[in-house]
């Protein structure tokens, strides 16, 4: 199943709930714009390579359209397309004035030297620098993409656009980043967790945990759960996976992946075991915080997680998700789990255009009000209209964004 249809397939669940009609499910579904560009770059030994980057802008009737810039060599349009419509519902559900975009470039990024990645970010910019800005589209990191990209997307705008800063966020704190930027999606997918065991009346201590992926995501959501001394008995990343039954070492494997290029290979301290074995682990919470389509038909009758929360974006696909729901396994969707990385960096845009800056604590208090609320309301309408929590958040996301395109006026 390509990606779009499996967002679509939730969306028009959703829309059954709500009673939408068939003009608005096709106007609320297509992008209100899909860029394609060629970004023909000199690579460090002289050879010319020409690569495909896209810009899908999908809704604005909530505010300028928010996401990210993913460089993965499995980037094509249909894939930016799914997630461009995920970020609407996304910054919907957490209810920040944000329609949703998407961007990406299909490259490997671990096989370019930084002077490459600089390269190829700038030309792409060059692109398609006319149609994003503060007020329009603001892009964001994704995966294969870091704090330092987003400090080469600032320069590049403002060559042309002259200086500001709100035109992308996730920059380093030093190039007007928001502390606590770095951490927010992990550390929202941690905040999550414990709103939903609070709910369930189960203790962080009882509670083993499963995480697959360990870059931005996975490592703070990690991070953020040992300290709150949930038992975190497996981890992975590209190299394989990490077992331990009575909990890892999470400290000395978040030392050991800075040490060793953001990556676990090598890691001694615990037993090895392959992605396939630690999705198919025994434990009470699972966090598939990698890539896309990782739990599907072939592969969900061995998953023996009690809850699951998709720190990634789009980890399980919709015939394997029903099948979770009708076992009783409960799955927070994406467009609420991951939303913690969005709301920061909508703190950071706010704090662009107001020039003044937050403290840690302001950041992290603001993150928690956020999800929160969008937590409880998901949980409400869960309750009361007997759904799952994914089509909770997409008849909330959904039923938010027609609103405001109602009272717009098409
Ligand atoms: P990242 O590039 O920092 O990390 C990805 C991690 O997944 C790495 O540890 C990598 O080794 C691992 N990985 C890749 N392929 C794998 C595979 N086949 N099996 C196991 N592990 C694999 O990316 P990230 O920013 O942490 O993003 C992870 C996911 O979260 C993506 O789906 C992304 O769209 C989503 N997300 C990220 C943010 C954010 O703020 N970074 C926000 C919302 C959603």
């Amino acid at each position: 199943m390509k990606s779009s249809e499996s967002s679509q397939f939730y969306f028009n669940r959703a829309a059954d709930r709500i009673g939408l009609d068939g003009p608005t499910r096709e106007l609320l579904l297509a992008a209100k714009r899909e860029v394609r560009v060629q970004v023909p770059v000199e690579m460090d030994d002289g050879h010319l390579e020409t690569l495909i980057g896209y810009r899908v802008q999908h809704d604005d009737a909530r505010g300028p359209m928010k996401g990210g810039l993913r460089f993965h060599h499995e980037v094509d349009l249909d894939e930016v397309r799914a997630l461009a419509q995920l970020m609407t519902w996304k910054t919907a559900v957490a209810n920040i004035p944000y329609g949703g975009a998407k961007g990406g470039i299909c490259v490997n990024p671990r096989a370019l030297s930084m002077s490459e990645m600089e390269r190829i970010t700038r030309k792409f910019i060059d692109q398609i620098h006319d149609i994003f800005g503060p007020r329009t589209d603001i892009p964001a990191p994704d995966m294969g993409t870091n704090n330092q990209v987003m400090a080469w997307i600032r320069n590049q705008w403002e060559k042309y656009h002259g200086f500001d800063p709100a035109c992308v966020t996730g920059k380093p704190v030093e190039h007007y980043g928001a502390q606590g930027r770095e951490e927010a999606t992990g550390r929202g997918v941690g905040l999550l967790a414990v709103k939903l065991l609070k709910r369930l009346g189960i203790e962080p201590k009882a509670t083993r945990v499963v995480i697959q992926g360990f870059g931005n995501v996975g490592s703070h959501a990690a991070k953020f759960l040992h300290e709150a001394e949930f038992k975190v008995i497996a981890v992975s990343d590209i190299s394989g996976a990490y077992f331990r039954s009575d909990g890892l070492n999470i400290t000395e494997m978040l030392r050991y992946s800075a040490e060793n290029g953001y990556r676990l290979e090598g890691y001694n301290g615990a037993d090895q075991i392959s992605n396939e074995e630690l999705l198919a682990t025994e434990t009470d919470l699972l966090i598939p915080a990698a890539i896309g389509g990782v739990i599907t038909n072939d592969n969900v009758d061995t998953i023996k997680a009690r809850m699951i929360i998709e720190a990634a974006n789009g980890p399980i696909l919709p015939e394997a998700d029903d099948k979770l729901h009708d076992g009783g396994i409960l799955v927070l969707p994406d467009i609420l789990a991951n939303a913690g990385g969005v709301t920061v960096s909508y703190f950071e845009w706010v704090q662009n255009l107001q020039h003044y800056n937050w403290s840690l604590d302001r950041v992290r208090n603001e993150l928690d009000h956020v999800l929160t609320e969008a937590f409880e309301n998901v949980w409400q309408t869960m309750t009361e209209q007997e759904v799952s929590p994914r089509t909770a958040s997409y008849m909330i996301g959904i039923d938010r964004v027609r609103v405001a395109t109602e009272l717009a006026g098409v």
